[in-house]
C-alpha cells in the first residue's frame, strides 16, 4: 500500500504565503509518484490545523483561507486523519514551524519525518545560539552583540558605548528568533541604532547587533543526513540597501544568479563551510546555508543556517540542487528517503 505522506504547511509565521506555495509545487512534485498518497493539513495563520479536505482547497487556491472560512476560538487539537499518516513532510518557515517546536510535536508522534530534528531546528532558528555554536565549531562569522531586552533597558548608554566600540557603524541590529529579515534595521548612527534595538525588541526579547559588512551573498544548498552533499553555489543581487523583506517577496527585487562566479577556491570554502556548519547543529535532511563574499579582502564569512528555506519552484535550494543535477521531483523523493532512512 502507499506510503500516507502528511504535509505540513501554512503556519504561524510571516512565511505563511510562501509556505503555501512551497507546499503546493512539493504537493504536485509527489502527486505524480504511485508510491506515495498525500494528505494536506493547513495551519491557519493562529496555529490551528485543518482537515486535510479543507487543506486541499487551500493547495489548489494556493492562497489561505478566507476570514469566514477560518476556524476561530478552537481549542488545539489534531485533525483525526493524522492517526493516518505514515511519514511527515513539514513545509514551514519561520517560527513555530522551522525552530524545532513542530518537530517535537511530530517526534512525540513516533513517525519519521522530512528535514532537521529538534535540536537544529531550533539551533538554526535562534540566531544567539547559532552563532555561539558556529563560533565554537571555528567557523567565521562577523563580529557581534548578543543582547536582551532586559540588559538594554538596564544600561542604554553603555551598550551604545559598547556597540559602537567593538562593532562600529553600519551595523545591523536583528531579532534573534526571527526570518524573512522581519524586524532587521540597517542603522548608521547613535539614534537609529537605539530606535531599531527598540523595533527589534518589539519581536523577540533576544536581539543581535552585527558589524555590517560590504559584501557579495552567495547561498549553498545542503541534502544528506549523516555524509551530507553541498550543491553548486548561488548568488543573490539586488540594488536595495539590503536583502529586506520587502526585496526579498517583490517579484524582480532580486536576481538569483545559479552558479555565482567565485574563484574555485572560494566556491570549495563555500561548500565545505556549508557541510561543517549543518553538521555543527546536527542538520539532517536539507539546509540552506548563506554567506557573505567580501571580495575586497577574499574572506568568506558565514551569516546563517535556514533549515527550511524557501522550497517554491522559484526557489534558491531546489533550483540549486536543479542545476546540480537533481530535478525538483527527485529532490522530493530524496528527502523522504532521507526522513525513513533517519528513522
Ligand atoms: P534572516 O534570517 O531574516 O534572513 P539575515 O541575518 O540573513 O536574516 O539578514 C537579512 C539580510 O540583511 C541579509 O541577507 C543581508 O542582506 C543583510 N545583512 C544582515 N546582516 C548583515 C551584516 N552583518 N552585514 C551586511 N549585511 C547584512
Ligand atoms: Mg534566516
Ligand atoms: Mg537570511
Amino acid at each position: 500500500s502507499p506510503l500516507c505522506i502528511g504535509l505540513l504547511f501554512g503556519g504561524q509565521s510571516g512565511e505563511h504565503d510562501v509556505s503555501i506555495i512551497s507546499a503546493k509545487a512539493i504537493a504536485s512534485a509527489l502527486s505524480h509518484n504511485p508510491r506515495y498518497q498525500v494528505k494536506p493539513f493547513y495551519i491557519q495563520r493562529d496555529g490551528t490545523w485543518r482537515s486535510p479536505d479543507v487543506s486541499q482547497q487551500v493547495l489548489d487556491n494556493g492562497k489561505g483561507l478566507e476570514e469566514s472560512e477560518l476556524l476561530t476560538n478552537a481549542a488545539f487539537f489534531l485533525p483525526t486523519e493524522v492517526q493516518q499518516i505514515d511519514l511527515w513532510f513539514p513545509v514551514l518557515h519561520g517560527p513555530n514551524g522551522e525552530d524545532g517546536t513542530v518537530q517535537g510535536l511530530l517526534q512525540l508522534m513516533h513517525k519519521p519525518y522530512v528535514g532537521n530534528g529538534v535540536l537544529a531546528s531550533s539551533v538554526g532558528m535562534d540566531k544567539i545560539a547559532m552563532k555561539a555554536i558556529f563560533a565554537n565549531a571555528g567557523l567565521p562569522q562577523v563580529k557581534y552583540v548578543a543582547l536582551n531586552r532586559w540588559q538594554w533597558q538596564q544600561d542604554q548608554q553603555g551598550w551604545s558605548e559598547h556597540i559602537e566600540a567593538t562593532l562600529g557603524y553600519p551595523c545591523f541590529v536583528k531579532p534573534s528568533n526571527l526570518g524573512s529579515s522581519v524586524g532587521i534595521s540597517k542603522v548608521r548612527d547613535r539614534k537609529q541604532l537605539q530606535e531599531a534595538i527598540a523595533s527589534a525588541t518589539s519581536y523577540d526579547p533576544r536581539i543581535i547587533i552585527e558589524q555590517g559588512v560590504t559584501a557579495r551573498e552567495v547561498e549553498c544548498a545542503v541534502l544528506g543526513n549523516e555524509q551530507p552533499q553541498a550543491s553548486a553555489i548561488g548568488e543573490i543581487t539586488f540594488t536595495s540597501d539590503f536583502y529586506d523583506y520587502e526585496t526579498k517577496y517583490t517579484a524582480g527585487m532580486a536576481d538569483l544568479i545559479i552558479p555565482s562566479q567565485l574563484p574555485d577556491h572560494v566556491a570549495q570554502a563555500v561548500q565545505s563551510m556549508a557541510v561543517k556548519a549543518f553538521q555543527t547543529v546536527a542538520g539532517s535532511g536539507l539546509a540552506r546555508v548563506d554567506f557573505f563574499y567580501v571580495e575586497a579582502t577574499g574572506t568568506v564569512l558565514i551569516n546563517e543556517i535556514n533549515t527550511f528555506p524557501g522550497f517554491t519552484s522559484l526557489s534558491m535550494y531546489p533550483k540549486l540542487w536543479e542545476y546540480s543535477g537533481i530535478p525538483f521531483t527527485e529532490l522530493c523523493d530524496r528527502l523522504i528517503d532521507l526522513a525513513l532512512e533517519r528513522k
